[in-house]
């Protein structure tokens, strides 16, 4: 695979300071296909030097030339399509036609969308006597995981810049070669220099350098609620604005009047999608005790179909805590339906597609996030319990309900504390806002809330 051996700062791509590198491997075969260099503390700095200087800059260009930007950045995107693609299935493991479906495709969409955004988004509003400015919160540093590498990417910049911020991102040490094609493509596209920046490295170095810059106004983080919290109470001692998206344990609600079979294997097939590491999964599927029996024969059916089809998860660490917790549900007394801790193949960072029955709300595979593919399916007597099931942990990023009729699951999905619900499977739109409620973040991303994130608001009283 193609990589660079340096960062890209300031426009260019520059040699890192340091000498160490970051091994890129293939989680479906374990070989190394590439390396990156692992940055360090003066590499942030350069790169924060770069967004810093270009800011007046970047923040004065009328918005709609920054739209125009990002317009020529999706094209480039749009043009590298396959090498995403390619890239992706690479170094995450995902099958090519899900790459390319959904890890190239969704990307290009909302870069799109923020091309649009940021030429018709109101940046000034009146308020009686007051005028009320719109302005980019400054400079950046976006810090981002590995599951669905490039989406995450650009669901912080295409945003930022469309508000005219700079950025400085620090992707993934697993994903790092699908982000210095995303700074390929910014260079191609006219993206000033020093408007956005890239550091590949660790998290705990170029990561934790980033967070605690000065020069850095606003940290933007997706991943666990440990480092989650860390850069929350950072940003808090230097009263800094932060946007964290830190995952969750989402319900989904079938209710005893709904299509039961489609309920079922859509609420499958969202588990399984990119082997179980979407935070905003339905890992938990919550029947009524008169279905119970039938929809877990239904899921372990539908699971089963998965078992040939799925990748791998990302790396030999997470396929060892999906393990631990698959054996940590079957010694709490959950009970395997279909698939188990055993890895499947021999090579590769596999799991079986597992679903658990006989779950209860308190068990360990009912509360924490697992991040692999593993459906828990848990029995409720009422809707009361059903509530109180599906509000029952310390997250609340997705959800879904499903009812014979809009009109009833609406009112179930009022109740929820969640930031998004898919009513009877309704479509992902990229433009709806994403994140959570509870301990799930702090922020939106994607459409005008995710742009939103990126300003603060000066008022001018006439
Ligand atoms: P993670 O360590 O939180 O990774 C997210 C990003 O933060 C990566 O770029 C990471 O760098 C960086 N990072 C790590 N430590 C940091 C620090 N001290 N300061 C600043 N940045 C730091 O997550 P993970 O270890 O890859 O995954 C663990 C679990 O997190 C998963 O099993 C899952 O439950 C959850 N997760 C959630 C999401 C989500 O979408 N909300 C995404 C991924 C993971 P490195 O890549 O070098 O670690
Ligand atoms: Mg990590």
């Amino acid at each position: 695979m193609k990589a660079h051996d340096g960062m890209y700062i300031g426009g260019a791509w520059r040699p890192a300071t340091g000498a160490d590198t970051i091994a890129v491997v293939n989680p479906v075969d374990e070989q190394v296909i590439a390396h990156v260099p692992a940055g360090t503390a003066e590499d942030v700095d350069a790169a924060v030097a770069a967004a810093r200087a270009a800011l007046p800059g970047w923040a004065a260009t009328p918005p709609a030339e920054r739209g125009a930007v990002i317009g020529a950045l999706r094209d480039a995107l749009a043009a590298r399509k396959d090498e995403i693609a390619e890239t992706v299935t690479a170094e995450l493991g995902s099958p090519l036609p899900f790459s390319q479906m959904v890890h190239a495709a969704v990307p290009i969409a909302v870069a799109g969308g923020y091309a649009e955004l940021a030429a018709s988004y109101a940046f000034q509003e009146k308020i009686g006597n007051s005028t009320v400015l719109l302005e980019p919160v400054g400079v950046v540093g976006a810090i981002t995981p590995w599951n669905y590498p490039l989406h995450q990417i650009v669901a912080k910049v295409a945003p930022a810049l469309a508000a005219g911020c700079t950025v400085v991102l620090k992707p993934a040490e697993d994903t790092p070669l699908v982000a210095q094609l995303f700074a390929e493509a910014a260079h191609e596209a006219g993206v000033p220099a020093g408007v956005f920046n890239l550091v590949t490295g660790l998290g705990p170095v170029a990561g934790q350098a980033l967070a605690e810059h000065e020069g850095v106004d606003l940290v933007s983080f997706t991943g666990s609620t440990a480092v989650g919290k860390q850069i929350g109470a950072t940003a808090g001692a230097a009263v800094k604005p932060v946007a964290l998206e830190l995952g969750g344990k989402s319900a989904n609600v079938i209710l005893p009047s709904a299509d039961l079979a489609k309920a079922v294997n859509v609420g499958v097939a969202n588990v399984m999608s990119n082997s179980g590491q979407t935070c905003s999964a339905w890992t938990r599927m919550l029947v009524h005790a008169d279905q119970y029996d039938e929809a877990v024969e239904l899921a372990a059916a539908a699971a089963a179909k998965y078992g040939e089809r799925i990748g791998p998860v990302v790396n030999a660490k997470q396929q060892a805590r999906v393990r631990g917790y698959i054996e940590k549900g079957v010694a709490e007394g959950a009970r395997v339906v279909v698939g188990g801790p055993e890895t499947p193949h021999d090579q590769g960072y596999f799991i079986a597609p597992t679903v658990f029955a006989d779950v209860r709300p308190e068990m360990t595979v009912a509360q924490e996030e697992i991040f692999g593919p593993v459906l828990s399916i848990l029995k409720y007597a009422d809707e009361d319990e059903a509530l109180a099931i599906a509000n029952g942990t310390v997250y609340g990023l997705a959800g879904a309900v499903w009812a014979g009729d809009e009109a009833e699951a609406v009112a179930f999905a009022r109740r929820m504390d969640t930031g998004q619900v898919d009513i009877n499977g309704g479509r992902f739109n990229p433009q709806a806002p994403f994140g959570g409620y509870k301990q799930s973040g702090v922020g939106r991303e994607l459409g005008p809330h995710g742009l939103g994130e990126y300003l603060q608001t000066k008022s001018l009283q006439f």
